[in-house]
């Protein structure tokens, strides 16, 4: 899978742009804009590299990552997908029905070509946060960051879930490369030994 990281919106939202090299589809991650001339730069890759946009996903409900949706579904026409719990952040359209078709329930497996993205169910910074979880690759939205975490002090955040789900996030392997909401890329073995949550001390949340 090919990974492209543009930084959006006020607060440094990583969009990605993930693609399967031999089918050359694609699927769109958290394009949280502010602007809808931030979405220019992703258009303009995904022509080049002449991809077929076949999703936009968003990691939770959180206006820095799901502002943009509507931007790429006028443009591509693809589903938009999100866990049910994080639906209600989405603006209902003109007919009251939010815009999103596809349920990022635990497990399932969103296809991109020859690869798969497959969706764990990890709340704590927002009832229905995921992370989705590739072969190589993990896309860990706002609930886990290169030496931090996401912030559980929103009315929707959980901490007791957060610890749940940073659990669920040690038993992966060592070699994903974490590809957060924000900041740096990481590694989850460079997390499990360096990141002070996941070693159960605190320190100051990020986002
Ligand atoms: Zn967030
Ligand atoms: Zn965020």
């Amino acid at each position: 899978m090919l990974v492209e990281t543009f930084t959006v919106g006020m607060l440094s939202t990583n969009c990605y742009v993930a693609s399967c090299p031999d089918t050359k589809e694609a699927i769109v991650i958290d394009p949280g804009l502010d602007f809808s001339s931030e979405a220019q730069p992703i258009f303009e890759y995904i022509e080049q590299a002449n991809l077929k946009v076949k999703f936009i996903v968003n990691t939770h409900g959180h206006s820095d990552h799901v502002k943009g949706n509507t931007v790429f579904q006028e443009k591509y026409n693809v589903p938009v997908c999100i866990h049910p719990l994080d639906i209600y952040f989405i603006k209902r359209d003109e007919k009251g029905k939010f815009p999103a078709d596809v349920m990022l329930n635990e497990g399932i497996f969103l296809h991109c070509g020859s690869e798969t993205l497959q969706v764990m169910h990890t709340p704590g910074h927002t009832p229905g946060s995921v992370c989705l979880v590739g072969e190589h690759f993990i896309f860990t939205g706002d609930t886990l960051f290169a030496g931090g975490i996401g912030r559980t002090d929103f009315p929707e955040s959980s901490m007791s879930d957060m610890v749940a789900s940073l659990e669920k996030l040690t038993s992966l392997p060592d070699y994903l490369l974490v590809n957060p909401g924000h900041g740096e890329t990481s590694l989850i073995g460079e997390e499990k030994r360096t990141n002070p949550f996941l070693n159960n001390k605190s320190e100051t949340m990020l986002f």
